[in-house]
């Protein structure tokens, strides 16, 4: 059949239409899939090649530095993939992911490194135990001293109380009991009596029989006992003893006397006996108080005996 140019012109534009249409339809049945997988194969390579390409540029200047990177940069039982590896085991990001994840996770549940963790764990409580264990100790341990203390005290005060007691005991021992310088007396003359005396009586006259007994009133220390002294001449025979408060108290006109300068005596102690040496009109004992700082003899610096007995509880 004769064709016009025109026709075959049409024919030949309509030739490559159809054969572009049919070639479509071989790729969409036959070869797309493999295709396909090359092309995902092809993009993976580059990625190997590109990442081999930076390790390589690296190792032109750091030989050694580029192989250790290679190492430490994978999960330990991963096979770091070579560039040269093309199959689809070695280089699949996700059996890439399986395998660190599959690694962690035996990480996580390797019993050791939990008992590990246990153990660190469980570490701070184990010291605030032995903290509080020590703490504890340590209260006890003050608790009982402070006790300790206690009775210490306790005892130091029941010591201190005792000593004191027998302190007190050994004083009134010492001291006596209060006595009248005589028992059986009659008052001759009280102290400022005016008329027999140069000025006035410094003192009082126990009128009594010679020889009777003449008595320390309370405690003190003898400083004089004879004739001499101060009041030597008109005592006569006279003993002085000085008591703790610093008074002291004067005896005159002894017919006897029976301690010596220096003694100790108590209240009640003997002293000697009544007389009528010195200057004296009759047995009696003349009594002088003379108070602390004053000289006895001084017969004007002697005070009142009344006041003074009166404090020993005496009222002649
Ligand atoms: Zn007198």
């Amino acid at each position: 059949m004769p064709r016009t140019q025109s026709q075959r012109a049409l024919a030949r534009r309509a030739a490559p239409q159809e054969r572009r249409t049919t070639q479509p339809v071989r790729l969409r049945t036959g070869a797309l899939n493999a295709g396909l997988a090359t092309l995902a194969v092809s993009v993976l390579g580059l990625g190997v090649a590109v990442s081999a390409m930076s390790t390589s540029s690296a190792q032109d200047t750091h030989v050694a530095n580029a192989t250790s990177s290679v190492v430490t940069t994978v999960a330990p039982g991963v096979k770091q993939p070579s560039a040269f590896q093309r199959d689809s085991e070695t280089i699949s990001r996700s059996n890439f992911r399986a395998a660190l994840s599959t690694t962690a996770q035996a990480d996580a549940l390797d019993p050791e490194a939990l008992t590990e963790a246990a153990d660190k764990a469980a570490e701070p409580v184990e010291i605030d135990r032995r903290a509080v264990a020590a703490r504890a100790a340590l209260l006890a341990k003050e608790s009982k001293a402070a006790d300790k203390r206690a009775t210490k005290l306790e005892k130091k005060k029941e010591a201190a109380e005792k000593a004191a007691k027998k302190k007190a005991e050994a004083a009134k021992k010492a001291l006596g009991v209060a006595t009248m310088p005589v028992k059986s007396y009659s008052i001759a003359a009280r102290f400022g009596d005016v008329g027999a005396w140069a000025r006035y009586h410094t003192g009082f006259d126990f009128s009594a029989p010679i020889g009777t007994p003449i008595y320390a009133p309370t405690a003190g220390v003898v400083v004089h006992a004879g004739s001499g002294g101060n009041a030597g001449g008109w005592a006569g025979n006279y003993v002085v003893i000085k008591h703790a408060d610093g008074t002291q108290t004067l005896y005159a006109h002894m017919s006897s006397i029976s301690v010596h300068s220096g003694e100790r005596v108590s209240g009640s102690d003997r002293l000697g006996q009544v007389g009528q040496t010195g200057r004296a009109f009759g047995p009696h004992l003349h009594f002088e108080v003379y108070p602390p700082g004053t000289e006895p003899g001084d017969v004007y610096t002697a005070v009142d005996p009344q006041h003074w007995l009166n404090k020993l509880g005496l009222r002649p």
